[in-house]
Parts: C-alpha cells; sequence; structure tokens
C-alpha cells in the first residue's frame, strides 16, 4: 500500500521527537536532519528507516511482478488495460488513470534511478530490503564512521562524538547565532569564543584532557582535530585492539569534556583534567573488562592481579590481559 504524504510525515515527526526529546509532543527542531539521521551510519548517520524510501522498496514489488509479468490475475489486468504493447519501463500513465496507478508508475520511474530493467528481470525474488539498500545508499563514506561506532565504545560516547563530528552540539558560538545567549565566550576558558573546535582541542582545559589521555596511553600526536586524530590512529601500525582502545579513550574525552562544559553552564562548577582523566581511566577499566568478560563474570569473580590494580601504567597490562582473551 502506498502511504499518503501526510502519515509517513507524522510518523517521522513522532520519530524525531523521540529521538531529540523523548517524547513525541515537542516542537523543537532536532540537531541533524532526519534525511541525515536516515543514511546509513557508515555514510554519517544513525540507519535509521527512512520512511518513504521503505514504502517505495515495498511497492517496488509491484513493479518487479509487472516487468517480470508474473502469472497472476492483476498483472495480467494492468498488462491488458494499461501497458498493452508498450515497454513497461518506458511507459508514462495518462493524466485520467487511477492515483494509485500514476503513483505504482512513479515508484517504476524512482527506481530507475538505482536499478536498470534487465537488473530487475533477473532478480529471482524481490526482496524489500535489498531494493532499500540500493536506494538508501550513495552518499560518501566516512573515514571516521567506523571509529565512532566501534563495538567497543560506550553508546552515550558514540552518539555525543557523533554530534561534534557534524559539530551540531549546541555550543555557544551556536546558540548566540540563534539568538539564545547574549556572548560566545568558552564557558570553561573564558577567553575565545566557544565552538566545536575550541571546545575540543584548542580550549587551555581540554588540550590537558587530551595529554593526559596521551599520557595515560603511552602516545605522541601533534593530531589535535578529531578527524586527523582519528585518521592519525587509523593509519598507525597498531594491532586492531589497541586501536579500538585509542578510539574509546578520543570519543570518551569528547564526552567528558561536553560533560564538564555543561556542569559549567548549568552548576558553574568544572573539574579538573586530572579527575576527568581519571574518570575516563575508570570507565574505560571497566568497560574493557565487561566487555571482554561480560559484567556479571566482573562482578562476581574476576579478580585483577594485583599490579593491573589502581595504576594507570597498568593499564597496558590490562589490555594486554584483556587482548589475550580477545584475540588469543
Ligand atoms: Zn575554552
Amino acid at each position: 500500500m502506498i502511504l499518503p504524504k501526510g502519515i509517513y510525515k507524522k510518523v517521522n515527526v513522532i520519530c524525531r521527537n523521540y529521538l531529540w526529546h523523548g517524547s513525541a509532543d515537542s516542537n523543537s527542531p532536532g540537531k541533524v536532519a532526519w534525511m541525515n539521521v536516515c543514511k546509513p551510519k557508515k555514510e554519517g548517520g544513525l540507519g535509521l528507516l527512512n520512511l518513504k524510501l521503505w514504502n517505495v522498496a515495498a511497492m517496488g514489488k509491484h513493479v518487479w511482478m509487472i516487468a517480470t509479468k508474473k502469472d497472476n490475475v492483476w498483472v495480467r489486468w494492468v498488462h491488458l488495460v494499461y501497458i498493452r504493447d508498450k515497454n513497461w519501463w518506458d511507459y508514462s500513465p495518462k493524466v485520467s488513470d487511477s492515483w494509485y496507478w500514476k503513483a505504482i508508475c512513479q515508484v517504476k520511474d524512482f527506481m530507475k534511478s538505482y536499478i536498470s530493467s534487465q537488473q530487475l528481470v533477473a532478480m529471482p525474488k524481490y526482496s524489500i530490503k535489498q531494493a532499500y539498500g540500493r536506494m538508501s545508499t550513495g552518499f560518501e563514506k566516512l573515514h571516521w564512521c567506523n571509529a565512532v561506532w566501534g563495538r567497543l565504545n560506550i553508546p552515550k560516547h558514540r552518539f555525543i562524538t557523533w554530534l561534534a563530528m557534524l559539530e551540531t552540539l549546541n555550543t555557544k558560538e551556536k546558540l548566540m547565532k540563534i539568538g539564545v545567549t547574549p556572548d560566545n565566550w568558552c564557558l570553561v576558558c573564558g577567553t575565545d569564543v566557544e565552538s566545536h573546535s575550541h571546545l575540543f582541542f584548542r580550549c587551555e582545559y581540554s588540550k590537558q584532557c587530551w595529554s593526559d589521555v596521551a599520557v595515560w596511553l603511552g602516545i605522541h600526536t601533534s593530531h589535535y582535530d578529531l578527524v586527523s586524530l582519528i585518521k592519525w590512529t587509523h593509519r598507525k601500525k597498531l594491532s586492531r585492539f589497541k586501536k579500538c582502545v585509542i578510539y574509546c579513550s578520543i570519543l570518551s574525552t569528547v564526552y567528558h569534556v561536553w560533560c564538564e562544559r555543561n556542569n559549567a553552564l548549568w552548576n558553574g562548577q568544572i573539574r579538573v583534567p586530572g579527575t576527568v582523566c581519571k574518570n575516563i581511566n575508570f570507565v574505560y577499566i571497566i568497560e574493557l573488562a565487561t566487555f571482554s568478560l561480560g559484567m556479571s563474570t566482573l562482578v562476581t569473580t574476576v579478580r585483577f592481579p594485583t599490579c593491573m590494580r589502581g595504576s594507570v601504567g597498568g593499564l597496558w597490562s590490562l589490555c594486554v590481559w584483556i587482548s589475550g582473551r580477545l584475540f588469543p
């Protein structure tokens, strides 16, 4: 069934409000356009279902049945009444034809951009998922997506870093442009405009956090912006596990810097960078151990060797220990 535009627009509004505001009733816009949220993760979206496109893919089954002349009453009737001896792929309906038939012809014309007549006819069985996959991709693949959506990362860290990568977090620079705040000064240092690049990398506070995390990880890099830091990690000759740990730390630092900024905004307080780094370390020791062993095992049975407990220097030992279990 072809959904009327009003239906999928209303469903999209409910989904959008739920994603950004946790409730179906809201008039505030989202931070990312819904069309971009529905892009696949590797192309910078969240991979949510684009209802309109899914409906087109589902209706594509009618197009496929007509193209392959399936033996059923409806297909025979369509060929007899509408198409007659014309070529289905180039067929155009008359103005006086029914709304439903014209809509099927529109679906066919839309599908022509993604699939050829020969490819459609060659399909032994029509798959809505396959058709949707063909129609929903085609944007530029982004190198940072695998790092952000890695399975080792904590979901809330992924989400905040995804927004930071798209530069759609409500920084004061952005809030001032829409008239929410009277100034755009950084809430943490108060010496520069609070843009994404300043807040996460150029601010003295975030610089100290990155420096502490780099020392903790034992890495040396001069790449202090998200895109090039992820690219640098990707190109570095390290094991897959170590790269995952570095990606986790990048995401965690972004998340904690954003939390501290919000703490400064709402409570007028901010923790010293060293405390933030310790928090990242603690979260990761728990996360890495949980990932490899499962929380129940961690809580009840795991006792880390004494040399690994509470020691920053012991982190790599812990990682090696866990990596031995992950990639034996
Ligand atoms: Zn600052």
